[in-house]
C-alpha cells in the first residue's frame, strides 16, 4: 500500500521535517516571532499551504544548496536565501531532469511506498531573488536563532544551519551518510568537513536533506560519527591510500568507499584545484 504525503513530524518543539515522498526532506522551524522554511524539495508539494498548516508567523527561506532536489519548490517564494556559491546551480534547474528524478527514485523503491507521480512537479518560469548568505549569518525566529555555516564540499555552496533551541544541525547533503563530492576538490571537502567537526559542542541531532530515501520511510537524526568517518575518507584519498569500488553516478564512473558509518562518492582525480595547497594531514 503507498502513501499519501508529504509526511511530516515533529522533530522538536515547533521543529518538523518534511518528508516529500522520499525524494528531499525540508524542515519548518517556528520561532516566536518568525518561521523559517529549509530547502524547498522537489516541487510537488503545496508550499505555501503546507505553510500556513503549521505556522501563522511570517517566514523566510533557506538553501542548503543549489542541487535540483532541494530547490523544486523556489517558484512559490519571491525572496530566499542561498550561498552565491550555488547561485548558477540553482538558477539552471531543468524541469524533465526533475521528473527523471522522481522516476529514478521511484524506481529504487519510491513508486511502492508513496504515493506521488512524475507529472506532480509543478513547473515555474520565475525564479525569486536570491539572497547571498555567508559564514555566520543567523535567522532570528525570536526566541531562538540559528547559526549559518558553509560547507564546501557536495556542491560549491553549501550551508549548515545549527538553532540554538532544538540543537539540531540542518545540514542539507553537506554531511550524509552517503556524502557525493560533486563541487570541489577533496583537499577542499575535507576543510568543510573539518567546519562540520569544529561545530560538534553546538549540536545533538544531525538532521539532512534526505528522509525515507527512495522509499524507505524513516526519520532519524544522522549517525554522530559522520563527519569524522568523512574526515578519514579524505585523508586516505589524499594520501593515495583509498581502496574504493568505481560505480557509475550521473553518467560518469566515479570512486566509492566506505568507513565506519559513512561512505563517500568521488572523482580519484580530483584531489586538488590547480594552485591548493594540500591541508597537513598529519595534524588532522
Ligand atoms: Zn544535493
Amino acid at each position: 500500500m503507498s502513501m499519501k504525503g508529504p509526511f511530516i513530524s515533529e522533530i522538536a518543539k515547533d521543529t518538523y521535517a518534511v518528508n516529500e515522498y522520499g525524494l528531499a526532506a525540508m524542515y519548518v522551524v517556528v520561532g516566536t516571532e518568525r518561521a523559517l522554511l529549509i530547502d524547498t524539495g522537489c516541487g510537488l508539494t503545496d508550499l505555501k499551504a503546507m505553510m500556513a498548516g503549521l505556522t501563522d508567523k511570517p517566514y523566510d527561506v533557506v538553501l542548503t544548496h543549489g542541487h535540483l532536489d532541494h530547490v523544486g519548490g523556489l517558484g512559490w517564494f519571491e525572496k530566499v536565501y542561498i550561498n552565491e556559491g550555488d547561485w548558477e546551480m540553482a538558477r539552471s534547474l531543468d524541469f524533465e531532469e526533475l521528473r527523471n528524478y522522481c522516476d529514478q527514485l521511484g524506481a529504487m523503491g519510491g513508486y511502492e511506498a508513496y504515493d506521488y507521480n512524475r507529472d506532480m512537479v509543478k513547473e515555474f518560469t520565475a525564479f525569486p531573488e536570491f539572497i547571498n548568505i555567508e559564514d555566520g549569518f543567523v535567522f532570528d525566529l525570536g526566541g531562538r536563532k540559528l547559526t549559518v555555516t558553509t560547507i564546501a564540499g557536495h556542491t560549491k555552496g553549501g550551508l549548515v544551519l545549527i538553532d540554538d533551541q532544538s540543537r539540531i544541525m540542518f545540514s542539507g547533503d553537506c554531511a550524509n551518510t552517503n556524502t557525493l563530492i560533486l563541487g570541489t576538490s577533496i583537499n577542499t571537502a575535507l576543510k568543510g568537513f573539518l567546519k562540520v567537526r569544529a561545530l560538534r559542542d553546538q549540536y545533538d541531532r544531525n538532521f539532512n536533506g534526505h528522509i525515507g530515501y527512495a522509499g524507505a520511510p524513516n526519520c532519524f537524526s544522522q549517525p554522530e560519527s559522520v563527519p569524522e568517518d568523512l574526515i578519514h575518507l579524505c585523508k586516505l584519498v589524499l594520501r593515495g591510500e583509498d581502496t574504493p569500488t568505481m560505480q557509475m553516478f550521473l553518467g560518469s564512473e566515479r570512486a566509492g568507499m566506505n568507513y565506519n558509518h559513512a561512505r563517500m562518492v568521488y572523482d580519484r582525480e580530483w584531489k586538488l584545484d590547480p594552485g591548493e595547497e594540500m591541508l597537513d594531514l598529519d595534524m588532522i
